[in-house]
């Protein structure tokens, strides 16, 4: 039998530039007001070995994003600086391990109804510039790939979320043991997902 929607799960990061600019508790807030349950979490500077590991979990991941990247460029009328999708990813891959490995990051998987949808919408696009207004990237921060370009460095869009839940799955293992994930139950569930609502009246 499949699972329960209520009981997916997916992994969220706030990146290093979320933290210094004290959006922690913004982030937190507005995954909880949703529903979402957290069910993990923990604070740690993860090393550019595991960071890499991370990225390319999914072994496509090199060349969807290279070949993604190159669109971008080619989409606004500019020249990509390298026409090879694998060369491209090298650079960016490079940079986000700087990124990611600045600082303090705070790692947690939110579990609950279509989970994964649910707190991509929340996030937003990647690229700041372009995430929607009312999004954690659309609200508070103001970065773009052209700058991030020129500046030779990765965008900085505070805050990581699986893409699917193949990736959440994957990136869940990559970042927790299994016992650091808890089962429990939040008495706001009940008004979530019961199905009769029959524990409200006296
Ligand atoms: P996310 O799931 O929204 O974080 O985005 P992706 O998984 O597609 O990309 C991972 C990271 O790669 C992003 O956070 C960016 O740092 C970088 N990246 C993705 N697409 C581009 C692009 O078109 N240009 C540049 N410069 N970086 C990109
Ligand atoms: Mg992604």
């Amino acid at each position: 039998m499949n699972k329960h929607p209520k009981k997916e799960k997916t992994f969220v990061a706030v990146k290093p530039d979320g933290i210094q600019r004290s959006l922690i508790g913004e982030m937190i807030s507005r995954l909880e007001k949703v529903g979402l349950k957290l069910v993990a979490m923990k604070m740690l500077v993860a090393d550019e070995d595991h960071i890499e590991k991370f990225y390319t979990l999914n072994p496509e991941w090199r060349r969807v994003t290279g070949e993604k990247t190159i669109a971008g460029y080619k989409s606004k009328g500019l020249k990509p600086p390298i026409e090879d999708p694998f060369e491209v990813t090298a650079i960016i891959l490079e940079n986000l391990k700087k990124y990611m490995a600045s600082g303090p990051v705070i790692i947690m998987v939110w579990e609950g109804a279509h989970a994964v949808a649910i707190v991509r919408k929340l996030v937003g696009a990647t690229e700041p510039l372009v995430s929607d207004v009312g999004s954690i990237r659309g609200d508070f921060v103001l970065d773009s790939y052209s700058m991030s370009d020129t500046d030779k460095r990765s965008v900085r869009n505070l805050i990581h979320a699986s893409g699917s839940t193949e990736e959440a799955e994957k990136e869940i293992k990559h970042w927790f043991k299994p016992e650091e994930i808890i089962n429990y139950r939040l008495v706001s569930e009940e008004i979530l997902y019961d199905v009769n609502l029959d524990g409200i009246l006296e």
